[in-house]
């Protein structure tokens, strides 16, 4: 073989190595076998997924994703994308999984397979603490915002009629809370942990104005029919991090 040829041979290694990764499927194989899953997250949704000071994501998502991915073996790529965001990705097949303080309802199983569930949720108004709206009767003609895409927002929705009000919807969480902070709405609409999380950590100064409504429980979801792999991986997982009290210490961390 002169060195042309072997040249020849190298470009059509490297030119077959990057058209694999072209290809539309997310999740990527290594050298010894083992597969990285693109999973798609929220930006800001505490304690479920959030930055710490130092810029890496932490929360109850990520310790989970992270503890079942190292107990069932297989490698994977967090991409922080915003929660409408990260539900694009994974119908475009840009990720194959979103773990995002996801609820599990029967219009998204439409379109995805969930997880067991691994937690307990709901949706509340939350109000700046001075604000004198106190029942959702108080809103009649104000706006309240929410979150693209959200339980919040098809909540929101269930009862705007009913109450009278405007809904503004924002992207993020972040822009959701300065949106009352600001005085533009009146009340947010957001998953009653996270509010209550948020309250307790001083991070908004909110209280809440209503009961935890629509109970539902979250859920990791993949693309309906595709990644039933990466579905059962999830669900042994979770089952052992249950088993073994590694589950309760992820939640015990954010409380
Ligand atoms: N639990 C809510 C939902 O699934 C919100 C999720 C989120 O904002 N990350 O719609």
């Amino acid at each position: 073989m002169n060195t042309k040829t072997i040249l020849k041979g190298a470009l059509a290694i490297v030119l077959g190595a990057s058209l694999v990764g072209c290809g539309s499927s997310s999740s990527s194989s290594s050298s010894d076998g083992s597969k990285t899953y693109v999973i798609a997250t929220d930006k800001t949704f505490s304690p479920f997924e959030m930055t710490d000071k130092k810029g890496n994501l932490i929360g109850i998502d990520m310790d989970l994703i992270r503890a079942i991915a190292k107990d069932q073996k297989f490698k994977i790529k967090i991409n922080s994308l915003g929660f409408d965001a990260a539900c694009t990705a994974l119908e475009s097949g840009e990720a194959d999984g979103v773990i995002s303080g996801m609820t599990i309802t029967d219009e998204r199983k439409k379109k995805y397979d969930f997880s067991d569930q691994y937690f307990q949720s709901g949706v509340s108004m939350a109000v700046a603490k001075n604000s004198k709206i106190k029942n959702y009767k108080d809103l009649k003609g104000k706006t309240v915002v929410a979150k693209t895409s959200t339980a919040g927002l098809s909540f929101a929705q269930s009862i705007q009629k009913k109450y009278g009000f405007k809904i503004r919807v924002v992207e993020e969480s972040s822009l959701m809370y300065q949106t009352v902070n600001s005085g533009e709405a009146v009340a947010c609409f957001e998953d009653t942990p996270v509010l209550k999380y948020m309250i307790g950590q001083g991070q908004v100064n909110f209280k809440l104005a209503s009961k935890n409504e629509d109970p539902c429980y979250y859920g990791f979801a993949v693309k309906k029919g595709e990644n039933k792999t990466l579905l059962s991986k999830f669900n042994k997982g979770l089952a052992k991090l249950k088993k073994n009290g590694q589950y309760k210490k992820i939640l015990a961390k954010y409380e």
